[in-house]
């Protein structure tokens, strides 16, 4: 293999975060780009959404977790688009030209064509989004606590979480923890365990990528947490003061959405053909057809709450060894223990993250 062949990583994700420690003993040159300088442990995002964890607590260094990969270099930008003719990542200051690329760029918010819902309802993806939800939550109890007026004291302890997927259920049940545990006994004119923690789904069920089994022990146990569930409603306003559910108007002032995600944007730079959502169509292999050998599209999928597996290319490869052990990934976080990374896609070859060439 020829050493001064280069790859370039986007997404300092789960998915490019492993994908360039799986080259790690490979003699190529591995460029990690991200348009942040931490690698974010986004399943623990809505601890820090609710204050039971800091910031620090999920997030790594980029540089510090590559420090001892001698093959690594990691660059802090945005990539604006990708020159594939080129063969070259366009940056917000500058280019970066590769061999081989992998892009592995994640996911973000979509409002279903209501942007505007954005600054109302926010979302969950990282760490400014958990401090901004964060902040709308505490400040919801202090302003109920100086609330004289009923009505308006009713709003400001109701909170409003659209979309019942993992990321709505995990926030609506750690709302509902810390109104009826953690500030209880904290307020002298309000009863935090008082407040309503709404969970709204469009379909008929929680957790609804789910086996149905798993949908109701998720929902007993949100309506033990006393979680109010409504399931088959959509949400058809957001207001400054409150959510519209088809007839029904619920007066709120913190909203959270939880409800939908699009396909990173960058794969429209690429100029190939897209399905319905966005989302980059790759072969079995996860490369570009047309551009096998150039272009790699990854992400991480949840199988379950707690077994993340990665799709890797199949072809004949010439393999880096070991590199999705748990062992080998942020020991130092002991939530990661309960991840595991067990199988590949079906075909693709044994426990390696591969690369041909
Ligand atoms: C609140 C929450 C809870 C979750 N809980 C679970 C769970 O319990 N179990 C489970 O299996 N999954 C869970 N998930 C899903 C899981 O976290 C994601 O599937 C996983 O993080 C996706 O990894 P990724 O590497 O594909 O993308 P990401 O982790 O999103 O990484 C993408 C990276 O690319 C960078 N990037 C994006 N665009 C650019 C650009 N243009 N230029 C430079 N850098 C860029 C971003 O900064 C980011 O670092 C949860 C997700 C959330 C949000």
């Amino acid at each position: 293999m020829d050493k001064s062949k280069h790859i370039v990583v986007v997404g300092g994700g789960f998915a490019g975060l492993y994908a360039a420690r799986g080259l790690r003993r490979a003699p190529v040159r591995v460029t990690i780009v991200d348009r942040r300088n931490h690698h974010l442990f986004q399943p623990l995002l809505y601890q820090v959404a609710t204050a039971a964890l800091n910031p620090a607590d999920i997030a790594a260094p980029i540089r510090a977790v590559f420090r001892h990969q001698r093959n690594a270099d990691v660059v802090l930008a945005e990539v604006k688009r990708v020159d594939v003719a080129r063969r070259a990542v366009v940056l917000d200051d500058g280019e970066l030209s590769y061999d081989f690329l992998v892009l592995a760029t994640g996911a973000t918010h979509t409002y279903f064509g209501h942007d505007e819902w954005a600054a109302r309802a926010p979302g969950l993806k990282s760490i400014e989004d958990a401090l901004e939800i964060r902040r709308r939550v505490l400040y919801a109890f202090e302003a109920a606590d100086r609330e004289a007026d009923d009505a308006r004291r009713r709003a400001w302890l109701t909170f409003v979480v659209v979309g019942a997927g993992p990321t709505g259920v995990e926030l609506a049940g750690a709302l509902a923890e810390i109104a009826r545990h953690a500030l209880a006994r904290d307020f002298r004119h309000i009863d935090p365990r008082t407040a309503r923690v709404i969970l709204v789904e469009g379909v008929d069920r929680v957790l609804p990528p789910f086996p149905a089994d798993l949908s109701a022990k998720a929902r007993a146990q949100l309506e033990r947490l006393g979680v109010e569930i409504r399931v088959g409603a959509r949400v058809t306003q957001i207001e400054e003061d409150g959510v519209v559910l088809g007839d029904e108007r619920i007066a709120a002032r913190t909203v959270i959405w939880a409800a939908g995600v699009a396909a990173s944007p960058l794969g429209q730079s690429l100029a190939v053909p897209l399905d319905r959502a966005g989302r980059v169509i790759v072969g079995p292999c996860l490369a570009i057809p047309g551009h096998d050998e150039v272009i790699w599209v990854v992400t991480w999928r949840a199988r379950s709450s707690n077994a993340f597996w990665a799709e890797v290319p199949r072809r004949s490869c010439i393999a880096t060894k070991g590199c999705l052990r748990r062992s080998a990934a942020l020991p130092q976080w002991p939530t990661f223990g309960a991840y595991t990374f067990p199988a590949f896609s079906p075909g693709c070859s044994g426990s390696r993250f591969t690369f041909s060439f």
